[in-house]
């Protein structure tokens, strides 16, 4: 892989817009004979009215007893960095790769309508990374989360000029503390849907694609390792190898990311917070043994990353405001998620390169 290579054509591609981004990544699996099968949300459009796809690209044979599972664009806007390392994977590492008894699956933004829209949720401001609960069931809300909901956000974000909406925030932060701010902002929540980290109030389109890709390509008997790509989290360029796999296999699969120290969310050490219904949770419902870690690669400074999120949040609820302060806060959030310069993007690919191998090998040696 070039310097040049993913510092021009790609970087910029995969960094303007989720058609580009898509085009790039199917024209990339058909060159290297992947089967692909589309995944069409026919409730909404993008932002320039095109149609909205989850791509699952499939490469080795679908009987293999051993499989990676790269998975991108959860958080829709997430989706530029990681399209990007799934194709810089296809084209750097998979011709390499023999292909006898392994699959390689990419999942290619789950999340489109964010990933268009230039949102880390849905159309609905669902998390999808909090939508893997079980519906039958209650959600819990506990009462400091209403009462944090009641001091730190708007009654109706609707209306409620933005500038008020960050003042309100500001004036929490300085009598609680960003920590505690960041805490309940982002654990999940499953009562207010104009809120952050909304975890929705039944399971939507991409949850469902995902649970059906999980139950046709990632049955219990297959020996699995899944990627998920993030960004958005810890120090600029940094990688974070969160654990989000079964407690019972951790040594595992400390012994399969041998390069990397594995992180349990919420930990001390961890930027990233324990969290309610991730998507690990549709993959493990169908094979338990699986090793899910999520990459969370490092963008900006934390206090920046949580305002733009709220810039975003009241943007979701004000889709009627003026079209340049609709473009602030989309291109604002599109550069919270993915920075366009070359030493960025080299970090992240030499991590996912990194970790992608140490999958590889650990599996070659089952
Ligand atoms: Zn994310």
């Amino acid at each position: 892989m070039t310097f040049r290579q993913i510092s021009g054509p790609l970087g910029r591609a995969c960094r303007s817009n989720y058609s580009g981004a898509r085009a790039l990544f199917l024209d990339t699996a058909q060159a290297i004979g992947c089967h692909i099968d589309h995944y069409l949300n026919e409730r909404v459009v993008g932002i320039a009215g095109e149609a909205l796809y989850c791509d699952v690209a499939r490469l080795g044979p679908d009987s293999a007893s051993r499989k990676i599972l790269l998975s991108s664009g959860v958080h829709g806007v997430e989706a530029y960095c990681g399209s990007a390392m799934q194709i810089l994977i296809m084209q750097n590492l998979v011709p390499q790769i023999d292909l006898q008894d392994l699959q390689i699956i990419f999942v290619h933004t789950l999340n489109p309508y964010g990933c268009s829209h230039y949102s880390r949720n849905n159309e609905n401001n669902i998390d999808l990374n909090r939508n893997f609960v079980d519906f039958s069931q209650a959600q819990n809300t506990s009462d400091e989360q209403r009462l944090f909901r009641e001091q730190a956000y708007p009654a109706d974000w609707t209306g409620t000029d933005l500038n008020r909406c960050l003042q309100r925030i500001e004036r929490y932060i300085a009598n609680y503390g960003a920590e505690r701010f960041q805490t309940l902002m982002t654990q999940g929540q499953y009562f207010s849907p104009q809120d952050p980290y909304f975890g929705g109030y039944a399971s939507c389109w991409s949850n469902k694609v995902w649970t059906d890709v999980c139950k046709k390509h990632c049955q219990a008997n297959v020996n699995l390792v899944h990627l998920d790509f993030h960004t958005g989290l810890g120090p600029r360029g940094a990688c974070e190898l969160i654990y989000t796999g079964s407690p019972e296999h951790v040594q595992r699969a400390s012994q399969t990311f041998i390069s990397g120290r594995l992180i349990a969310p919420g930990a001390k050490d961890s930027s990233t917070p324990s969290i309610s219904g991730p998507l690990c949770c549709g993959l493990l419902a169908v094979n338990p043994d699986a090793l899910c870690v999520a990459l969370e690669f490092g963008t900006i400074p934390i206090e920046a990353m949580l305002g733009t999120l709220i810039e975003a949040n009241w943007l979701h609820n004000n889709p009627e405001c003026d079209e340049k302060e609709r473009r602030r806060i989309q291109d604002k959030t599109v550069n919270a998620f993915f920075i366009s310069e070359p030493d960025w993007l080299h970090q992240v690919w030499d991590m996912t390169e990194t970790y992608f191998m140490d999958a590889l090998h650990s599996l070659n040696k089952t």
